[in-house]
């Protein structure tokens, strides 16, 4: 009888472990995938808004947006109209007009593994249109409130890392702040967020 609730004893140990391991793989799994992508992440990026200092631009990739999902992106406060430049260089895959992004722009960089997400374009800039080259800075639009941007003009910027299928609607999501952050302040603590 003793050595049967030893082992009882034993196996029940034994379960917790083994669903300790797979409730901690399940749960850090993301979280692990997510910083490895944004490790390998090395190309400088510009400053997508024309005239903002980094020293302006806050954290909002954790935020929440509407009722459940999470923000994924930056967002970049600028007066409406303010040009939009290219962060790198690379092709203009799409340009769509969505419920939530409003007029919006997809890039990809040169070696087409990240797409770059710009959205609540107030328009885009002339001559811009789909499978065209453009080099890092060249003005691709505007800031303005189109999709759910509300009365913030403001400019969402997001990355994510592409799948096999490079398809412009579907990837990893990268916060792109620590990115567009100047190397320098890359190893300080994110500032607080203001208001
Ligand atoms: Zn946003």
């Amino acid at each position: 009888m003793i050595m049967r609730l030893g082992l009882l004893r034993a196996i029940m140990i034994f379960s917790v472990i083994v669903v300790a391991v797979i409730v901690g793989a399940a749960v850090f799994q993301p979280a692990r995938q997510q910083a490895s992508v944004a490790d390998t992440f090395s190309r400088p990026l510009t400053m997508p808004v024309k005239g903002v200092a980094s020293s302006n631009v806050r954290d909002t990739f954790d935020e929440s947006r509407g009722t459940e999902r999470k923000h994924e992106a930056t967002d970049i406060v600028a007066p409406r109209g303010t040009p939009v430049v290219a962060v790198d260089d690379g092709i203009i895959k799409k340009l769509f007009l969505s419920k939530p992004g409003g007029n919006t722009l997809y890039q990809f960089d040169p070696t087409e593994q990240y797409a770059y997400y710009y959205a609540h374009l107030d328009g885009y800039a002339a001559g811009i249109q789909e499978g065209m080259m453009v080099k890092r800075g060249d003005v691709i639009g505007y800031v303005g409130t189109t999709g759910n941007a509300q009365n913030t003009p403001h400019l969402h910027f997001g990355i994510f890392k592409l799948g096999p299928e490079k398809r412009w609607w579907e990837g990893t999501p990268i916060n792109p702040y620590p990115i567009l952050m100047p190397t320098s302040s890359r190893t300080k603590s994110p500032r607080p967020a203001a208001g």
